[in-house]
């Protein structure tokens, strides 16, 4: 098994670096592929050698505000074109009028456009990874949950703070949707920070947000929130509002689809890696607690909010390779098969959509020094990855796959499958949220 390679050699970290270096959009979680859980393809594995024009109607009969979209359509990024070559002509016009910028005189150009709705991968090659049409919503910039295992400390401030001109963007970008009627895509909050995180209280970014993609839900299809803090939802301004974007209305574009499927029109992705509280102190170091946590997410569930169980990350166990313990390591034990079946147990017990996983990596922060836990458990990876080494790619070190795999990965999803709960590697999840 070997790590997923996700763009033209790029993988997830180099990615997240990389975007946020240019101020675009990046993931949540890193991504390690599955022999179970491998991406799907896209049909056109050749797009570079395609024109945009291909299949076309002739030019001359096209409205002439199409013509000039599929025009832009044309000088996209090579990387992009699976997705703009998937739309018919209106919608591929729609998309190329909101994400690329208009008057540049660049032979090729990318989707820098938005301000706030950004386009979800942008540094994804749509052939390697096709994530699709979807946007990301970075309500904040940092994250005060601080978590030792956090891959945004690598480029984002130590100290959250709001994005300068926040809402007059969003609504910038909302009012184009609009005006080149964009056809509607999930939508992510966030990436790179926790929208629920203790600003929210005091700024409440991410309710404005959250009535915005309401009073433009024709807009968007899966409405996806990604939290360490779901006690916030259970107030009644937020749970009213995560109600109504549960449900698409008879009008909307996607309904049928997602009646068919019996698909929700929300996922609340909530994040709880650990059972027991000693763990989670060391690791989600300002994160609500384990308790905190199992209560909201009981609550919110009993007040129909479709929930997704984030058991993300997964850590080493004890006993360690020739009867070594983590406590050897000066850890804690981390996440026991007790503690990761009650966590599956908790997941069915709520009816969760699905259980999201992926593997830690050991972050090397951009403002500060690794901290004593993290070069705790990197001594931990090096000693079970012997005879292999660490691999060390985008500011990360990581396990070997097959070493991640086998003594990680492997029993979690032993757990999941004797529960019969589905259980996706975190890549896979986005693919399969539409
Ligand atoms: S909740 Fe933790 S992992 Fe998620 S963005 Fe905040 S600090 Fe990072």
């Amino acid at each position: 098994m070997s790590s997923y390679k996700l763009f033209h050699g790029l993988e997830a970290w180099e990615y997240i670096i990389l975007a946020e270096q240019n101020d675009q959009p990046a993931r949540t979680e890193e991504v390690l592929a599955t022999p179970n859980n491998t991406l799907p393809k896209t049909s056109n594995q050749d797009s570079s050698q395609q024109s945009l024009f291909d299949n076309m109607p002739d030019c001359d009969e096209m409205d002439p505000n199409v013509k000039q979209g599929i025009e832009l359509a044309n000088k996209v990024e090579v990387k992009y074109r699976p997705v703009f070559e998937s739309l018919p002509p209106t919608k591929r016009a729609a998309l190329a009028w909101y994400f690329l910028p208009h008057r540049s005189k660049k032979a090729t150009i990318g989707v820098t456009r938005p301000r706030i709705l950004k386009w979800y991968c942008p540094f994804a090659n749509q052939n390697d990874f096709p994530s699709g049409h979807r946007y990301c919503i970075n309500v904040y910039a940092g994250c005060g949950h601080q978590c030792e295992y956090c891959y945004a400390a690598g480029y984002e401030p130590e100290q959250p703070h709001c994005k300068k001109d926040f809402e007059r963007g969003l609504l910038h970008d909302l009012a184009n949707l609009e005006k080149h009627n964009v056809p509607p895509a999930p939508v992510h909050l966030s990436n790179s920070t926790d929208p629920f995180q203790p600003i929210e209280q005091t700024v409440g970014q991410t309710l404005f947000s959250l009535r915005q993609i309401l009073n433009h839900r024709h807009r968007f299809t899966s409405v996806v929130l990604l939290t360490k803090n779901p006690s916030i939802a259970l107030q009644s301004k937020y749970l009213d509002i995560l109600q109504q974007l549960s449900v698409l209305d008879n009008n909307h574009p996607a309904k049928e689809q997602f009646r068919k499927n019996n698909l929700p029109g929300l996922r609340l992705e909530i994040s709880l890696a650990f059972w027991r509280q000693e763990p989670c102190q060391a690791f989600d170091v300002d994160a609500p607690s384990v308790e905190d946590r199992i209560q909201a997410i009981r609550q919110l569930s009993s007040e129909g909010i479709p929930i997704v169980l984030r058991i993300d990350p997964l850590l080493p166990r004890n006993p360690l390779p020739n009867n070594r313990s983590l406590s050897d390591f000066h850890l804690p034990q981390t996440q026991t098969l007790q503690d990761l079946e009650q966590l599956v147990n908790l997941a069915a017990e709520i009816k969760a959509l699905h259980i999201v996983y992926s593997v830690a990596k050991i972050i090397q922060p951009r403002f500060k020094p690794i901290s004593t836990t993290m070069k705790n458990l990197k001594s931990v990876y090096e000693y079970i990855a012997q005879p292999d080494r660490l691999i060390f790619r985008g500011g990360s070190w990581r396990l070997p796959s097959h070493i991640a795999q086998q003594q990680i990965i492997d029993p979690f999803l032993n757990i999941c499958q004797k529960h019969r709960i589905k259980a996706f590697f975190c890549k896979q999840n986005l693919v399969n949220t539409p």
